[in-house]
């Protein structure tokens, strides 16, 4: 047998650990390990390789991935899947895992349905797959907004001034809900968990008064259409005492890179393994999750059909920890 792996979509720290993760199976269960360069590009332009234990050695400790990755829009085209399939057949492999978001889980389910059986495995920062309970990358990333954070909270503090920043996260707010738990800020607004502009100038007008040097930091993730970071950073200018005291900030790539944390390194190495076994078995067109600590898998086209929502028990931890304009 011989077994392909690529990563895809937008590159996430982790995502090392699934290659080396599927490398060392295959080595163990006598599978020879091909990699795919530049995602599905690199597949359709048949940049693929074998992958020995020497190429993945230390690789378990660096961020991004050494196989690189890419974005092929036209990969959703069947002419543009099947040089693909001839790419994979000509190299002899017979099986593929796809390291990457939803986007990258369609790409691996279209080509099982074209007989390649295909494993996805959720790498990215943003922790927006319905079908997992965290990505791989996710918590490496919130260490770097957490950084970023208390960072920005130096100059907010010694300038007296209300600093908003803006995480990653794609539509998902999580990053910028974890990040902002784990930092005492003032704020925290996401699509899923919005706040009452009325209130927060409230509060900032609240904090402000108290203490005329006071800081502080609202957190805000990116592509929320109804919080944008410019628009709100006016608003608060003109709605607060702060007045010209007010910045924003996005924390921008620097969230993407760096290497990995233990929980990415451990949950993408649990999850390499198992996808392998998943392709010993005979099975494609399925993706592998976390669930309450528990690996998991689930056929993609269920995978996808889930609705991601946020976890309850975290939204409400913003609302103990952020003191609202009536209790300051
Ligand atoms: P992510 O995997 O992080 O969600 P994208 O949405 O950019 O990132 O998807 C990554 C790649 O997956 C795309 O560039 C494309 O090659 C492939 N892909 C996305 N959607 C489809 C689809 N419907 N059919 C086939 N391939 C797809």
């Amino acid at each position: 047998m011989r077994i392909g792996i690529l990563t895809s979509g937008g590159d996430s720290p982790g995502m090392n650990d699934a290659i080396y993760a599927v490398v060392k199976t295959c080595y163990k269960r006598g599978i020879e390990c091909y990699g795919i360069y530049n995602g599905y590009r690199g597949l359709v332009r048949n940049q693929i390789a074998p992958l020995s234990l020497e190429d993945v050695h230390g690789i378990e400790s660096k961020g991004g991935t050494i196989l690189r990755s890419a974005r092929l829009p036209e990969f959703k085209e069947v002419e543009v899947r099947q040089k693909a399939v001839e790419n994979l057949k000509a190299n002899g492999i017979d099986a593929l895992v796809v390291v990457g978001g939803d986007g990258s889980y369609m790409g691996a389910l279209r080509l099982t349905e074209m007989g390649i059986n295909c494993i996805g495995l959720p790498g990215t920062i943003d922790n927006d797959i319905a079908s997992t309970d965290f990505t791989i990358g996710f918590f490496t990333c919130t260490e770097t907004i957490q950084k970023g954070i208390e960072l920005v909270k130096d100059t907010a503090r010694s300038h007296s001034r209300c600093i908003v920043i803006e995480t990653m996260g794609n539509k998902c707010g999580d990053l910028a809900l974890f990040g902002a738990i784990s930092c005492g800020v003032d704020a925290v607004i996401t699509r899923e968990h919005p706040i009452d502009e009325e209130e927060l100038f409230a509060r900032l007008t609240k904090k402000r008064e108290k203490n005329p040097d006071a800081y502080a930091i609202v957190v805000i993730s990116e592509k929320n259409p109804d919080c944008q970071l410019n628009d709100l950073v006016e608003k608060i200018k003109q709605n607060t005492p702060f007045g010209q005291h007010v910045r924003g900030t996005s924390l921008g790539f620097v969230q993407r890179g760096g290497n990995p944390c233990t929980f990415d390194r451990i949950m993408a190495i649990r999850m390499g393994v198992r996808a392998v076994e998943l392709l010993v078995e005979g099975k494609g067109g399925r993706c592998v999750g976390l669930r309450k600590n528990a690996i998991v898998d689930y056929d993609i086209v269920e995978a996808l059909s889930k609705e991601r929502h946020v976890d309850p028990d975290i939204a409400r931890l913003a609302d103990i920890l952020m003191y609202n304009s009536k209790e300051l």
